[in-house]
């Protein structure tokens, strides 16, 4: 899969390396982020179970629910044949979706609740409610799942988006994600 000037290879099936590292790190950050707040918050009897469980709900139906639904399908990972994509979620989103257009891939930036906005949320919502209860509950394990926390994200935003995903991914060209970090010429 090349179809515009680019140096590094794209994928039509990423490593399975690859692949693992993205979900690796993904559900990691979600399960740790649910844990740190139900910690944080567990000097209520309710509020940290019921903010901790909510939290690692809504964060996996983003990822692996509304993502295949709303912007998988217009990926061009949907269409092509035995593709495979860095979260393998075009697998689940073939499955689930009926095929959308390429051209709409781009909308997944578009408006204050947009899935990338959503998925942004995700990742940081537990690092940011963490940072009260480290102030009114303070603790090592609440703030080593803190520092882990953060770790994840910039993992994500210095290894896993710039090295590992949107380099080989063919969907880059139309991708607002890959325009902003300038991974589209490289
Ligand atoms: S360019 Fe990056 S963010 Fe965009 S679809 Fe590809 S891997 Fe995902």
């Amino acid at each position: 899969m090349q179809p515009e000037k680019t140096k590094a290879e794209l994928y039509t099936r990423y490593p399975l390396s690859s692949v693992l590292i993205y979900n690796g790190s993904t559900i990691l950050h979600f399960l740790l982020g649910g844990i740190g707040i139900a910690f944080g918050y567990g000097f209520s009897s309710w509020a940290g179970y019921t903010f901790g469980a909510v939290y690692i709900v809504l964060a996996f139906a983003e990822m692996y629910v509304l993502m295949p639904l709303r912007v998988c399908p217009n990926c061009v990972y949907y269409k092509a044949q035995d593709s495979l994509c860095i979260s393998g979620l075009s697998i689940i989103s073939k499955r689930i979706a009926q095929a959308g257009d390429p051209k709409d891939f781009a909308r997944r930036a578009e408006g204050l609740l947009c899935p990338n906005n959503l998925y942004m949320a995700s990742l940081i919502v537990p690092i940011v409610a963490i940072i009260p209860a480290l102030i009114v509950n303070f603790s090592i394990a609440l703030l080593g799942i803190f520092v882990i926390l953060v770790g994840l994200l910039l993992f994500r935003f210095f290894v896993i988006f710039p090295k590992l995903a949107c380099l080989h991914c063919a969907a880059k060209f139309r991708c607002p994600q890959a325009g902003q970090m300038g991974v589209r010429n490289l």
